[in-house]
């Protein structure tokens, strides 16, 4: 990556990053390493198939996930246009572009978005713990919403723990849009300084032991 390269974006990409700028360095951008897959993320993806299937097809879900039925049927039965696993993408100017678009600066996709007149519900399936919630990524989401469909002047949006039966929820307005951008510059900037710099830095911690890069010194390998 030069130091003239634009930044393109995600919300788990940046949340790399920041848990790591060298990990992020050496996985995303220069395909050093491959991030093995975990049990929970494999979980994880297979739930939120399922949770599409259903939702978009009306796919019976697996036995082993019918429970999750009583959570989601209140979302399929809402008033309103549904779009499940929504794809949105922005150019740097923050304007709509398709997800696939070359001049995608920040992309992400929405499990369960509903349109109801100026109204949006934006709705994160999670498979992991509830013990601490990031809001964060339903910012990220409202911010696209709004982008994508200029109807839209309020946003309901939550992150549904689906295991554990539980619901994060927040709730902006379109006057909200230059805060909830705010939420993301400090980060953005210290990517920015990183692919300018060329400097990406080391930081240990417990995902070490998670790590593909094992050229680092703080690399664990799993047991
Ligand atoms: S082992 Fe730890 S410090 Fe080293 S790159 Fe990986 S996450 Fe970063």
């Amino acid at each position: 990556m030069t130091a003239h390269t634009r930044i393109k974006w995600s919300f788990s990409g940046l949340k790399d990053f920041v848990n790591c700028p060298r990990q992020y360095h050496e996985v995303k951008i220069l395909n050093n390493f491959a991030k093995k897959s975990t049990q929970h993320m494999v979980y994880g993806t297979d739930v939120h198939q399922a949770l599409e299937n259903y939702v978009k097809q009306g796919i019976t879900l697996p036995k082993n996930y019918q429970h999750f039925k009583a959570m989601v049927d209140p979302l399929v039965d809402m008033a309103g246009d549904k779009y499940a696993e929504h794809k949105m993408a922005l150019t740097e100017d923050k304007i709509p572009c398709s997800f696939d678009s070359t001049d995608y600066w920040v992309r992400g996709i929405v499990d369960l978005l509903v349109i109801d007149g100026d109204t949006a519900y934006i709705v994160d399936y999670k498979t992991g713990s509830n013990k601490y919630p990031d809001p964060k990524q339903l910012k990220l989401m409202a911010l696209m919403t709004f982008s994508h469909f200029p109807e839209v002047e309020y946003i309901k949006a939550g992150l549904l723990f689906v295991v554990h039966y539980s619901f994060l929820s927040e709730e902006y307005k379109r006057d909200d849009v230059g805060k909830l951008w705010g939420a993301f510059t400090p980060d953005l900037m210290r990517m920015k300084q990183a692919i300018d710099t060329g400097h990406w830095a080391v930081k240990q911690g417990p995902l070490c032991g998670w790590c593909p890069v094992d050229t680092c010194d703080f690399y664990r390998p799993r047991r």
